[in-house]
């Protein structure tokens, strides 16, 4: 009897594991068969790498930038520097660049249903399209503009959260993907990133613009405010270098002519806890979702600072900062829009017909300043390209436009990386924008010129 009631017991033990076992089964075919469907050693989509049956994929304008023929084949888009371009938005036959559409999105894209799995008839799925929020010719416009440097170009309209272009280099022709060797891998390092999501660079100038926030919050008297520029200034026993000296300037002087002494002034006299306060309010150490996307962050962090000299240092946009050029782009549409950033987005389908029409408001993200600070910075930012950018040449598609650039010291004998970043004050093209250039050296002869580009193209072929 006894053995009887152990056995029955080791039956009942076994019967519910096994029960549970396909509960969980069900569960995970409930709710994560999409992830299942597109996995690459799934033959039915895999075969012809996944994409046999897959959705066209067009840009704003409705411009095919890649569908499969009838040969079960993935074309993409006939101009090269094009295909190139939206290499990383679009992706290519590959899962390597893990945020591009067709990876993310593949099992929308095959149309596959959870009742028919890939069984329905191409002429009864719908839905299998994907229409991106790009321009391809302004994208196109900014990949050539690039050049053979490594970087990002992100340009989105600040209003609404649609991005119009998201260029990353170095890039491919994912209709001809090369072979990547011991012999040519420096020239790809990095390709299977998307930059503009994916990376964070040092931000050096451009952080001023964060600077310039914390002291109108935290320096009273800030605009009646001087300081000196000998191009060299002791904090804490060690020197904090300007490139010239830039003798007596205001606030906003010191902010536009990007004076290094007094930014570091500021910093210092803000203190760390209000400096990452500022920082953090305006997105820094946060971590943002564009369509799915996670983005790199963007850090700034005094945990290793020693004193107050690397305090001055952080101000610059130095020290150990680290900024994604998405974020930034955010960042300066939330000082075009009154503070708080509209949430940017890749996908058409994210934003409802209501959205489009203006009948509701677009998303937005957490409030990054105060109304007035941003009208403030807004100013500095205007003040600067009207003064310094615009006699450089740099007009961006003839907008009016505020911008901040950047040149950041990186060390390990690397030219410095270029940027960009700013925003344009127009009502039909309200642009918020950030390039940044790896080994670009000066932000306004670097990276200026490729958001030239990419603006021109929007403004020019809309
Ligand atoms: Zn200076």
């Amino acid at each position: 009897m006894k053995r009887i009631m152990s056995r029955s017991f080791v039956i009942l033990i076994v019967s519910l594991a096994m029960v549970a076992g396909i509960c969980l089964l069900a569960f995970r075919l409930l709710t994560q068969n999409e992830q299942w469907v597109a996995q690459a050693y799934n033959g039915h989509v895999a075969s012809s790498n996944g994409l046999a049956q897959a959705g066209d994929i067009t840009d704003r304008d409705d411009v095919t930038l890649a569908y499969t023929d009838d040969n079960e084949e993935r074309i993409y888009h006939e101009d090269y520097s094009t295909r190139c371009a939206l290499m990383h938005l679009v992706g290519d036959n590959s899962f390597n660049i893990s945020t591009s559409v067709q990876s993310m999105y593949r099992s929308e894209l095959t149309g596959y249903s959870f009742v028919f799995g890939l069984g329905l008839p191409k002429s009864l799925r719908t839905n299998n399209s994907i229409d991106l929020t790009v321009d391809a010719d302004a994208c196109k416009a900014a990949y050539e503009a690039l050049g053979n440097k490594k970087g990002a170009c992100v340009v989105y309209n600040y209003k609404t959260g649609e991005v119009l272009v998201d260029v990353s280099t170095p890039t491919y022709d994912p209709q001809y993907p090369p072979e990547i060797t011991e012999d040519n891998e420096s020239e790809y390092d990095g390709v299977y990133l998307d930059n503009v999501v994916s990376s964070s660079y040092t931000p050096g100038s451009i952080f001023k613009v964060v600077t310039a926030a914390a002291a109108i919050e935290n320096i009273p008297d800030i605009y009646n405010r001087t300081f000196e520029c000998t191009s060299s200034y002791d904090i804490d026993g060690a020197n904090i270098t300007c490139e010239y000296a830039h003798g007596t300037l205001d606030f906003t002087q010191a902010v536009a002519q990007s004076c290094n002494v007094a930014c570091a002034q500021m910093a210092v006299e803000v203190g760390a806890e209000k400096m990452t306060e500022t920082a953090e309010k305006m997105g820094f150490n946060k971590t943002f979702e564009v369509s799915g996307i996670t983005l790199s962050k963007s850090v700034y962090s005094l945990e290793n600072a020693l004193g107050d000299n690397q305090l001055g240092w952080s101000g610059i946009g130095q020290f150990e900062d680290l900024a994604n050029p998405m974020h930034m782009a955010m960042m300066c549409g939330a000082i075009a829009n009154g503070g708080t950033p509209v949430t940017p987005y890749l996908l058409d389908s994210d934003s409802s017909i209501l959205h489009k029409m203006g009948v509701i408001e677009a998303k937005t993200s957490e409030q990054m300043l105060s109304p007035d600070t941003a009208a403030k910075v807004q100013d500095i930012m205007r003040a600067t390209a009207d003064y310094y950018y615009n006699a450089r040449g740099l007009t961006m598609g003839g907008l009016n436009f505020g911008a901040k650039t950047g040149t950041a010291e990186v060390g390990e004998g690397k030219e410095p990386t270029a940027w960009i970043i700013g925003f344009t004050e127009d009502e039909n093209h309200p642009y918020a924008f950030a390039v940044a250039v790896e080994e670009g050296g000066y932000g306004i002869s670097a990276a200026a010129p490729i958001a030239q580009a990419a603006i021109s193209s929007l403004v020019n072929n809309p």
